[in-house]
């Protein structure tokens, strides 16, 4: 059978295990020989006791957990040639040719640079006798496919990402728990919740909590903001509602772009209408714990369909990325939902928040 490598990488979401666990699984069942990489390309790069063989038993009883269970790690090491030319070789030792990559889009550009340049990789190690010519034409071609693990829906091409609903899920329960202390003490809390350059657990998260403001970075808001968040959370107040609730994005700015602090928002609540204003930053809460059953059932989907991706693709095929569209697992073109990606941060880099929100498209 074909050699096959699950690895995560970038920072952790829930339902990567999920994903980790069909990945190993379906590779079993189809006939391959499956390999765990720990720590992310730091693993690929040193070798060893990193890269293991993976059976049935060890995905057992992961399909509920947080975070990875083959560790995750950013790996300065892989961005280098000589780095990569060490993770070649650890490959071609253990006839891996097939790699399911599992991480946001460093990783995923990570994964298509390596596949690229592959043949000229394995050219440098058999030229210096690093692997035999019998090693080298037995694994010449190296197939990729990515998943998206990220809490934060950031990705261009996807529906939703690997760990969104249950960051999701985080917020909720956080939000459901200050709003019952906020009423008993007519309190305003501002929440920080985690996403960058992305709002979408800011804006879900306040739709689901019927917040009365949200600062998210696709919609900075004009200068006015102050007066016009008093307004509102002083009409709220005047219509008898004991308590007001603001989410604010950690990536959010102003027009000027310009960020806004929950230190900022809290003075002009304070000086404004002299409310009794808390802030909660949630933190790292929000990617830990269990993933809920929508991750674990995305994870599930995804991982089946990238081994059944790579095992009917051509060898050297173009990296693919299995993406939710509609409810359906597909499959794409990698590079392109990379781009795309990369698209939307350099139009949010540049202020053009209205292009960033029309290359984003669905996702
Ligand atoms: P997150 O969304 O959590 O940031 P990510 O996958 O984008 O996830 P990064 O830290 O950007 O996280 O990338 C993870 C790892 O991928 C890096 O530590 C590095 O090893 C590898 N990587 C990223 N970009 C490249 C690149 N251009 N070339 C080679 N490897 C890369």
């Amino acid at each position: 059978g074909k050699g096959i490598a699950v690895f995560t990488s970038g920072g952790d979401s829930q339902g990567m295990n999920a994903a980790v666990r069909a990945v190993v699984r379906t590779a079993i069942y189809l006939g391959c020989k499956v390999y765990f990489i720990k720590e992310g390309y730091q693993g690929m790069v040193d070798g060893g006791d990193n890269i293991v063989e993976a059976d049935w038993s060890s995905v057992s009883s992961i399909i509920h957990m947080g975070g990875t269970i083959i560790g995750s790690a950013r790996c300065m090491d892989f961005k280098e040639r000589w780095g990569r030319l060490k993770a070649a070789e650890n490959l071609v030792k253990r006839g891996i040719t097939n790699l399911v990559a599992i991480g946001g889009d460093g990783t995923l550009t990570g994964a298509d640079t390596f596949r690229s340049e592959y043949s000229s990789l394995l050219d440098e190690l058999e030229s210096t006798g690093r692997i035999t010519k019998d090693e080298r034409e037995k694994n010449k071609y190296l197939n990729v496919c990515g998943l998206v693990g990220s809490i934060d829906n950031d990705f261009c091409g996807t529906d939703m990402t690997i760990g969104t609903a249950s960051a999701l899920r985080r917020i909720i329960e956080a939000l459901d728990a200050i709003s019952s202390t906020a009423y008993s003490h007519q309190r305003t809390f501002i929440m920080e919740v985690m996403g960058r350059q992305c709002g979408y657990l800011a804006l879900l998260s306040a739709m689901a909590s019927e917040a009365d403001y949200v600062f998210i970075p696709e919609d900075p808001p004009k200068q006015n903001w102050p007066e016009k968040m008093c307004k509102k959370l002083k009409q709220e107040r005047d219509m008898g509602k004991r308590l007001n609730i603001i989410i604010l994005a950690e990536g959010a700015v102003d027009v000027e772009g310009q960020p806004i602090t929950a230190e900022q928002i809290k003075k002009v609540v304070v000086d404004n209408l002299q409310q009794d204003t808390r802030i909660t930053i949630l933190g790292h809460v929000q990617r830990g714990g269990n993933s809920v059953a929508f991750d674990r059932v995305l994870g599930s989907r995804m991982g089946a369909e990238a081994v059944m991706a790579l095992m009917e693709a051509e060898d050297g095929a173009p990296p693919c990325l299995i993406s939710l569209e509609g409810n359906q697992a597909v499959r794409l073109p990698l590079m392109e939902c990379v781009k795309q990606t990369k698209a939307v941060a350099e139009a949010m880099n540049s202020k053009n928040w209205a292009k960033a929100i029309e290359l984003r498209g669905r996702s």
